[in-house]
């Protein structure tokens, strides 16, 4: 998977870039990690990439300018267009489906505003698709893009060791995770549940699946409410 990141702050990257998952998963060559200042692209004197927003009001627009001449210079060359995504909070709900979608896809182009966000021009001319992270707004997508970015890497095949434990996770049966226990099997007077260690594999993942149902019911009734509909109709 390639992903060129187009940012005002490419520091903002340089941790995540070399420890850990993304480390990973360059190093093991399953993924190109490419990270471009905007301003690289900006031809003005001062190098500006923003401007006051047309009709007024307050803040600054990233100006379509540079924009337009990295995403000529990014999309150019390949046979496929790379997906261009941008981050904003008007943009669709990321969660795992879309995570799992994303990552099925070989080359993207990431965005990250700042600012007020990105003239129109931008949106309407080479966005594919707007992601939020929540309905909450930050001040950058660097940390939408990096959510994303993590989200999508470990579900490429071999990133992670042990894909069978990215199967267990929260999301994928639409249900969250249970509870999760370790040695030492008795802790300050509380004890792991007995099924847990009696290697009885059917009667712990029913237990499991028990826990995981009882979760999602307490903690997410809007992911309870679907599954039901979902389970009711097979
Ligand atoms: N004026 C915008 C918010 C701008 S925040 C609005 O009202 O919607 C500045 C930048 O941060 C945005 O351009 C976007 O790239 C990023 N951003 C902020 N919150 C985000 C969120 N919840 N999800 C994705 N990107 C976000």
């Amino acid at each position: 998977m390639i992903v060129d990141i187009i940012t005002l702050f490419p520091k903002l990257f340089d941790g995540f870039k070399t420890e850990t998952l993304i480390k990973r998963a360059q190093q093991k060559g399953l993924l190109t990690l490419n990270v471009y200042h905007l301003r690289t692209w900006a031809r003005s004197k001062h190098q500006q990439v923003d401007d006051t927003p047309f009709g007024g009001g307050p803040g600054m627009v990233l100006k379509p300018e540079p924009l337009f001449l990295a995403l000529h210079d990014l999309t150019g060359g390949y046979q496929q267009r790379p997906l261009v995504t941008y981050f904003t909070p008007s943009g669709e709900l990321l969660n795992q489906r879309l995570l799992k979608e994303l990552s099925s896809i070989e080359h993207h182009i990431f965005i990250c505003g700042r600012y007020k966000g990105v003239d129109q021009r931008v949106l309407d001319t080479w966005v594919d698709r707007q992601i939020s992270i929540g309905d909450y707004v930050l001040s950058g997508g660097e940390l939408p893009a990096l959510v994303t970015l993590e989200g999508m890497t470990r579900l490429i095949p071999s990133v992670i060791n042990d894909i069978e434990s990215a199967h267990t996770d929260s999301f994928e049966d639409d249900l969250l995770e249970g509870p999760l226990y370790t040695r030492p099997e008795e802790y300050e007077g509380q004890k792991v549940p007995e099924v847990l260690s009696s290697g009885h594999h059917a009667k712990i993942a029913d237990w499991c699946k028990e826990k995981a149902l009882e979760k999602t019911r307490k903690y997410r009734p809007d992911l309870w409410q679907d599954y039901i509909k979902k389970n009711k109709q097979k």
